[in-house]
């Protein structure tokens, strides 16, 4: 007959030998994965700065502008500011033309030049056109 101290003694023991038999019956741990050789990487490139766009400058040699394309009619732009159709455009004053507008980009006396709402054409200097606005400087 078993008596409780003798079962408390026997615990350990029985313990200890289901985890050797436990142990005994698992698996080999898996095979460590072995280490593959790491191909060498490329060598890198030097770095160097991105190449900078040129700066954009407006082109004195574009084309000249058509009073007659569409975005010209748009803006009332003729190649003669005394040909303005003063009816049409009240706010037009005399000796106001491109040469002397904010926006004519062209060289001081040059008979033509680029502006910014003709991009990459080149407007009269003597032109005008309803967005005209008066140099300052
Ligand atoms: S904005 Fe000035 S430079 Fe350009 S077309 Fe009109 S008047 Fe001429």
């Amino acid at each position: 007959m078993t008596t409780r101290r003798h079962f408390i003694w026997l615990l350990p023991a029985s313990g200890a030998a289901l985890l050797a038999a436990c142990s005994e019956s698992a698996p080999p741990p898996a095979a460590a994965p072995t280490a593959q050789p790491v191909p060498a990487s490329p060598p890198e490139a030097p770095v160097t700065a991105p190449a900078q766009a040129p700066a954009q400058t407006p082109s004195a040699t574009g084309p000249m502008v058509d009073a007659t394309e569409p975005t010209a009619v748009a803006l009332g732009y003729v190649t003669l500011a005394s040909a303005v159709d003063k009816v049409k455009h009240p706010n037009f004053a005399e000796g106001s033309a491109c040469g002397n507008c904010a926006l004519y980009q062209g060289a001081v006396g040059s008979a033509a030049g680029p502006c910014p709402l003709f991009t990459g054409k080149q407007v009269a200097a003597k032109g005008w056109c309803a967005s005209y606005v008066k140099k300052t400087t």
